[in-house]
């Protein structure tokens, strides 16, 4: 079991806040963004240094989480437990204490996953008991300017080889521009996220969704919600697809009680890591539900432990995990994730996540950044 490999002597713990110039603005809750700021997190052993990224936003929206709020946990909460734990489990167990924190957890745990892979000289897919095979790539395609802008966008990303595409919808821009893809693409595989925009009273124009022939719709009502998404998965044919509905065990059971869906969008760094992302996915799958990997805009270095997470069998569905030169205009990996010609994002080689990073991109881009932790600081 991973959760019993010894994490041995970590002598450091770095933080770093990036600037990852993006290739078109993002909006977010306090306006458009024209970077993706991440945190990074670098550990570093008697015998080696791993990596993480988390997956929160400078701004909170897709959860409460910041990069300011889970930089503040890391140091002052989440750290100093490494001092004291002899395995991985017990340093989990430590930070169950802390309530939430799930991505500053899940950046820190994949930077000691990370660290214990190379120091083992196995790839961070094989401690997860997960077995690499051909999941196609897919791509997240934004709110545009116009109906001609999404069709041409969809068409840009079909020649570079992916072949499913997942719309982001909002009161406003949904049927119109959907039902021109789908008239365009007729044999595309294709769903819609609305990450909760919508409301109950919404419904005429959600059934009018479910006639285009969408495999999902993703997070139609807000997430807590559960109610309302048991109602509409009761009226509409297309499966009712959850991702800020759940971020624990418990809420997947709640939710699954209700009927509130089928799918499940598993991101670690929403549910608090790669860990509990394979446990989740297999109580989605006893529960009956599918489940596959998504993507909150990560540089390379993050999306490739999100690429570990989709090899294990619990993984039932290929995501919308495209590479991040689509999004970003400077990556932090050294070699950046490409999509092969079989439309797939391959894993590279190597222990641990297996991404090298880019020493001086890093130092380029970096914001901020500080030893949070060392020995002769650490709780004792
Ligand atoms: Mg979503």
């Amino acid at each position: 079991m991973v959760e019993d490999l010894s994490i041995g002597r970590i002598t450091r713990l770095e933080l770093r806040v990036v600037a990852l110039p993006l290739r078109s603005p993002f909006a977010t809750s306090t306006g458009v963004r024209a970077r993706r700021d991440v945190l990074v997190v670098r550990v570093d052993g008697d015998d080696g240094t791993g990596w993480g990224e988390c997956a929160a936003f400078a701004d909170p929206g897709y959860t409460a989480e910041t990069i300011g709020s889970a930089w503040n946990a890391i140091s002052d909460l989440l750290g100093p437990p490494l001092a004291r734990s002899g395995t991985l489990g017990e340093l989990t167990k430590a930070w169950s204490a802390v309530p939430g924190e799930r991505m500053a957890k899940a950046a820190l745990e994949t930077a000691v996953l990370d660290l214990l892979g190379r120091r083992l000289d196995r790839p961070l897919w094989a401690l997860l008991g997960g077995q690499p095979r051909r999941m196609a790539a897919g791509v997240a395609i934004g709110v545009q300017s116009s109906t001609g802008a999404l069709l041409e966008a969809v068409g840009d990303a079909l020649d570079e080889g992916y072949s499913q595409v997942k719309l982001k919808v909002q009161p406003g821009w949904d049927v119109i521009p959907v039902s021109a893809v789908r008239e365009r693409f007729p044999q595309l595989p294709l769903w819609v996220d609305a990450n909760g925009a919508y409301r109950a009273a919404d419904l005429p124009v959600l059934r009018r969704l479910d006639d285009l022939g969408l495999s999902m719709l993703e997070q139609p009502l807000p997430a807590d919600d559960l109610a309302g998404l048991a109602r509409l998965q009761s009226e509409l044919r297309v499966a009712i697809c959850l991702d800020e509905s759940v971020a624990s065990p418990a809420d997947l059971e709640r939710a699954a009680g209700a009927g509130a869906g089928r799918v499940l969008n598993l991101k670690p760094g929403r549910v608090g890591g790669v860990l509990a992302a394979r446990a989740l996915a297999a109580q989605a799958r006893n529960l009956g539900w599918d489940v596959f990997v998504g993507g909150t805009l990560e540089s390379s270095l993050g999306r490739t432990a999100c690429l570990h997470l989709q090899t294990v069998p619990e993984v039932s569905l290929p995501g919308d995990l495209s590479a991040p030169s689509r999004y970003l205009a400077r990556d932090l990996a050294a070699r950046e994730l490409q999509l092969d010609d079989r439309g797939c994002l391959p894993l590279p080689e190597g222990p641990g996540v297996g991404v090298e990073v880019h020493e001086e991109a890093l130092a380029a881009l970096t914001q901020r950044v500080e030893v949070g932790w060392q020995p002769k600081n650490a709780l004792r």
